[in-house]
């Protein structure tokens, strides 16, 4: 008998747009719609609550990663929710990110008004690297 394809293999929890693009689970609406530059803001929440990776939606290990600007990096403030190390490299090769964070821990940051966004705050950053880009 042949099987094609492990189906433990794959993420959880998001939806190949082609290629080797995935819609992170932190930028899906319940719908399945979204886009890869927006974090859909109750997925961040049930990240960050629920300890699960923005990008595959499994579980979170130790050391987590955040992806983002060098100015994120700089400020050690993130949009994007907790991801495993790899999903943050695999996310940041397309382009969306300029630097890799990894820490032990974060706090969410709750928006000062209603209906701002969420923030994440490493508060050990245990490395932190520039992403080059596949090209
Ligand atoms: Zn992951």
């Amino acid at each position: 008998m042949t099987t094609f394809g492990d189906p433990d293999a794959g993420p959880v929890d998001a939806i190949a747009l082609g290629g080797d693009a995935v819609l992170p689970f932190a930028c899906r609406h319940e719908d399945g719609t979204g886009s890869i530059d927006t974090v859909v803001k109750p997925r961040a929440i049930q990240c960050a609550l629920s300890r699960v990776c923005g990008v595959c939606a499994r579980p979170l290990t130790r050391p987590v990663a955040f992806v983002g600007s060098t100015d994120n990096a700089d400020d050690n403030t993130f949009a994007f929710p907790p991801c495993h190390p790899q999903c943050a490299l695999d996310l940041a090769r397309q382009g969306l990110a300029a630097e890799i964070v990894t820490t032990g821990g974060f706090d969410m940051i709750r928006p000062s008004r209603r209906g701002g966004p969420v923030a994440f705050r490493p508060n050990s950053v245990i490395d932190r690297s520039p992403v080059m880009p596949a090209i």
